[in-house]
């Protein structure tokens, strides 16, 4: 047996240990958490939908209509017309065919990548992908083959190497710790040459990119592929929860016979489909949200110019600080915690050795007073 209190000391002493605290408000850029009052940089609603009262309203009006349970996997008698109407919607609008709605990113990963890889086939993943995607090509069995982050020569050679019967490039689109973009367009024409699949996860694109929000097809003015199978969150800029996968029919259908994570498990409360319909009229409606993202990305990479600690190249509104050292970084984390700001040190094992960051998390509800009361924090503790 695995001797707890011992190994949890030994995380502690690393600087690793983990631990949650309690959030008793609706997420935002204001929080109250273990009982205090927080600014916050520390969460994914990056248009600040999360608490939006009108997502919530359509998620009740729902409640009040169908209640809490679907009672079903979707292939009994779980699927809803607002789950179908969730479907159309998010297909329509990111431009394909088709979507499926799955309960968690997570479990989309985990269904996309099993239903069309096994041992015979082969996955050329990116090193900085997700780990639902580290974990879902382990679970697939094909051949893992990570190549160097956002490198298409490395990872080109890699596909020239193999002889594995079906390919799947994957991707993070915009990558969850660093904030920087996949270069989709290449990955795709890598994919075309080498008959793959190109799976590109808009965890954190969907919503934010492009002019309408449409995400990272829209922000590269990608055309309908039948190579491209696209994926999407939607507990982070939708600010409700669950996850899509969007490409052809035939795909959707393959995933509705083949995705275990799609098949043996409950469907989702219609009422988070009826949310996510109301979202997605915010994403498009109100690009506002976006460029006030734009707006408080630049005054933050003026600020931090006079710190000791540089930004990482990203356009996003995920901006992390490198910090290196995981104690340091948790020291900061803790000064800032201590000055009302809440700002979570990423470590190792999330990222690699030596590159401990504080994770700045931008959201459209933030103010420029927000930012500047980061950086004067941030300063007094340099
Ligand atoms: C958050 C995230 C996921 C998992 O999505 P959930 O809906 O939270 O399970 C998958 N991929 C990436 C890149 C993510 O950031």
């Amino acid at each position: 047996m695995i001797d707890f209190a011992a190994r949890l000391a030994e995380l502690d002493a690393l600087g690793l240990r983990r631990r949650r605290r309690v959030l008793d408000s609706a997420q935002g850029a204001h929080v109250r958490v273990d009982g205090k009052d927080y600014l916050s940089f520390a969460s994914n609603d990056y248009l600040g939908l999360a608490a939006h009262p009108a997502i919530a309203e359509a998620a009740c009006a729902a409640l009040r209509d169908f209640g809490t349970g679907t009672g079903a996997a979707h292939l009994l008698t779980g699927h809803h017309i607002l789950h179908h109407q969730a479907e159309q919607a998010l297909a329509a609008f990111v431009g394909q065919p088709a979507a499926l709605l799955f309960s968690t990113g997570y479990m989309a990963n985990l269904g996309v990548v099993t239903a069309l890889l096994d041992r015979h086939g082969a996955i050329f993943a990116d090193k900085l992908n997700h780990a639902s995607l580290v974990d879902a090509a382990q679970l697939s069995r094909a051949a893992h083959q990570r190549y160097r982050h956002n490198d298409l020569e490395h990872l080109e050679q890699l596909l020239r190497a193999s002889d594995a019967e079906h390919k799947l490039i994957a991707t993070d689109a915009v990558f969850s710790m660093d904030g920087d973009l996949a270069p989709v367009p290449e990955l795709l024409a890598l994919a075309e040459k080498y008959d793959a699949w190109l799976y590109v996860d808009d965890a954190h694109g969907f919503g934010v990119l492009g002019h309408d929000g449409r995400g990272v097809l829209e922000h590269f003015a990608l055309p309908h592929s039948p190579r491209l199978i696209y994926l999407a969150t939607l507990g982070k800029a939708a600010g409700v929860a669950g996850a899509f996968v969007a490409g052809t029919k035939d795909l959707a259908e393959w995933l509705v016979n083949k995705a275990r994570t799609y098949i043996f498990t409950t469907a989702q409360p219609p009422a988070l489909a009826a949310a996510v319909s109301a979202s997605l009229g915010l994403i498009a409606g109100e690009p506002e949200r976006r460029e006030r993202l734009a707006t408080l990305i630049a005054r933050l990479k003026a600020g931090v110019a006079t710190l000791p600690w540089p930004l990482m190249a990203s356009e996003t509104p995920i901006q992390p600080l490198l910090i290196g050292d995981n104690h340091a970084t948790l020291r900061l984390s803790d000064g800032l915690r201590e000055r009302g700001i809440l700002l979570p040190a990423i470590r190792p094992p999330t990222v690699p050795e030596g590159s401990a960051r504080l994770r700045i998390s931008l959201s459209a509800n933030h103010t420029e007073a927000d930012i500047d009361r980061l950086l004067m924090a941030l300063r007094e503790l340099a």
